[in-house]
């Protein structure tokens, strides 16, 4: 009984968890749908102001030149992305060939394993420099690396997309500020979507793929740091009220709630009031 128990409570769960990547699958067409419109509107913009605009772009068509498990990793994004026709709800695909990866010595220091500096000077189009932990790169498999690259990468796309917002004169004003998101709240925004990025990533690999995540996730007592978060992700969404008071089909207000769920989970963290915390003073939860 008590096995028959756990099996059902374990098909729940895993029915759930579906139900949410679905969502999240959705809700990226949706932002997908919407970010190409807006890039229609860019290159109307462009050229009526074809001088002035020097965008950040990612037009390469092949890959940067980066360490053999790294350059790995980005293929397997890529091939992901790619692979049922082109999906760009995460980051357009073609983004992967202009990832300039160095790997250092970074954990000691900053205690990630992983960052994007958008203070990078050698930033410029078709480059976009991330940093890795040189230990935690050396031990890492492909997926897991490809795992920390997607989310690092989300907040490549992040930048480019305030950036480009930035340099457009025909953008309003407050929706220049609203990608800017520089209030703490905006911060931990960020981060919510590159961590959605990355279930959404896990969704898209093959079953094979999925199942050596899932293992890791349930028996491995060191978990690598990144599975470790998406560990406690899925525990979090993984019960009966992840709808909040949505209606069944309401994929928006499903949305909603999981990004809120996610959101409480990384403030309440702390891992986040470092990076954040220097927006501090701006009204969190706004
Ligand atoms: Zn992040």
């Amino acid at each position: 009984m008590g096995t028959q128990n756990k099996k059902n409570k374990r098909n729940l769960i895993t029915t759930i968890i579906i139900v949410v990547l679905l969502v999240l699958g959705f809700s990226g067409f949706y932002l997908n749908f919407t970010r190409k419109n807006k890039h229609l509107d860019n290159k109307q913009d462009i050229s009526q102001n074809e001088d002035s605009i020097d965008r950040l772009v990612c037009d390469r068509t092949t890959r940067l030149d980066n360490d053999p498990n790294i350059d790995r990793a980005l293929s397997l994004i890529y091939e992901r992305l790619t692979e049922y026709g082109e999906d760009d709800s995460l980051f357009p695909p073609q983004l992967v060939n202009c990832i300039k990866v160095e790997v250092k010595n970074i954990k000691n220091d900053t205690g990630a394993e992983g960052y994007f500096d958008e203070n990078n000077e050698n930033i410029k189009p078709n480059y976009y420099p991330i940093m890795i932990d040189d230990w935690e790169n050396f031990f890492a498999d492909d997926l897991s690396t490809a795992l920390l690259l997607v989310h690092e990468i989300t907040h490549v796309q992040q930048y480019i997309d305030s950036y480009n917002a930035s340099i457009d004169p025909n953008f309003p004003d407050y929706l220049k500020a609203a990608f800017k998101r520089e209030t703490k709240s905006g911060c931990l925004d960020n981060e919510v979507f590159a961590y959605k990025n990355q279930l959404k990533f896990i969704l898209k690999l093959k079953d094979e793929e999925k199942k050596s995540i899932d293992y890791r996730v349930l028996a491995d007592e060191n978990l690598h740091s990144q599975l470790e978060i998406l560990k406690s992700l899925k525990d979090s969404l993984a019960d009966l009220s992840i709808r909040g008071s949505c209606e069944i089909y309401d994929n928006d207000c499903i949305n909603r709630y999981i990004h809120m769920r996610i959101y409480d989970l990384l403030r309440d963290s702390g891992k986040y009031d470092e990076q954040c915390g220097v927006y501090e003073g701006s009204y969190i939860g706004e």
